[in-house]
């Protein structure tokens, strides 16, 4: 896989800890805040999962991805006026480097962190030591070759608990994947392949026809499964319907409406208002879960997010 040298480049800005050229590590947000905050403040995955978002590895094994989608924080090459002349050939390192490369990175951005009066020393070692490792930053991760081999490695390093998230366009690839994550996420961003096409801008061409074949293995996994519906105002907030259908054959453990966050490369290709306000999501997700007999079991309003199932309660992972 050949990308512009540039946009490695523009990654590094924005913050991201390459592993090679290819995997990267970024702490989230919620990271630092639950340890300033001694842990008052936390993601919605501690509150609906029991996640503890002091422990959490957000990384990606690759940056490129198969589709472009308007709202991703990712760099896109039709973001930049890039100087195509400079390549850089990706290459894939092994998932075992990835693990430990991973969690020394993790450990150096936190580093800055020590000493600090507003950090819990306890919290702080323990966030040294993540235990949840959320395969998802940017790109498409079932793109990286060994993508069942990384999730046994995470475990195998102690990690409790690993979610992967893919955008779906790669079923060949989840079919036969050796190693289940704990929780396994599809991106559903449309209702139609006509909103897709426009919202999610695939770069290949069959990209709604895999999605629906990675859908219809959702039923093959032992793990909880969850469609997470991207929200945009004026885009894919529409046709709830439509959603609900392509929900009740899949029948995800749950399903998460969530906001798209103005951030990183969605503030360069959409304005700011785009970004629905948490009531607006409740109220979409609602007509969804109406409409396919789900119910909203839980919601954080700091995150933008209701969650969907038909379970009374959701699963707490740790
Ligand atoms: S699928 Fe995910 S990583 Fe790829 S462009 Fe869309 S939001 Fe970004």
């Amino acid at each position: 896989m050949i990308v512009p040298k540039e946009m490695i480049e523009k990654y590094k800005q924005q913050g991201y800890h390459f592993i090679g050229n290819a995997a990267v590590v970024k702490p989230c947000h919620w990271l630092k805040a639950s340890l300033l905050s001694k842990g008052e403040k936390h993601c919605y995955k501690q509150k609906f999962y029991g996640i503890p978002s002091h422990r959490c590895l957000q990384m990606s094994p690759t940056i490129t991805c198969t589709q472009q989608c308007l709202y991703c924080w990712r760099v896109q090459e039709s973001d930049l006026k890039i100087n195509q002349s400079e390549k850089v050939e990706l290459k894939y390192e092994d998932p075992e480097k990835i693990v430990l490369k991973s969690i020394l990175k993790q450990r150096q951005i936190l580093s800055g962190l020590k000493g600090n009066k507003k950090v819990d020393r306890l919290m702080l070692e323990e966030a040294f030591r993540p235990i949840h490792a959320a395969i998802s930053l940017v790109g498409e991760p079932t793109m990286y070759p060994w993508i069942g081999e990384l999730i046994s490695a995470f475990f195998s390093h102690g990690f409790k608990t690993v979610f992967l998230v893919t955008n779906g366009t790669m079923p060949n690839i989840l079919s036969k994947l050796e190693t289940e994550p704990s929780q396994l996420y599809v991106s559903l961003s449309a209702p139609n392949e006509e909103i897709y096409r426009k919202v999610c801008r695939p770069k290949i061409k069959d990209g709604w026809k895999r999605l629906h074949e990675t859908l219809e293995l959702l039923h093959s996994f032992s793990c909880p499964t969850v469609i997470r519906i991207t929200l945009v105002k004026k885009l894919n907030m529409c046709n709830a319907e439509e959603y609900a259908k392509i929900i009740s054959k899949a029948e995800p453990t749950y399903v998460e409406p969530k906001a798209a966050m103005s951030l990183g490369g969605f503030r360069w290709r959409l304005p700011t208002n785009y970004m629905p306000k948490f009531e607006e999501v409740k109220q979409f997700g609602k007509k969804i879960a109406d409409y396919c007999g789900y119910k909203i079991i839980d919601e954080s309003l700091n995150s933008r997010i209701v969650l969907l199932s038909r379970l009374e309660r959701a699963i707490k992972l740790i």
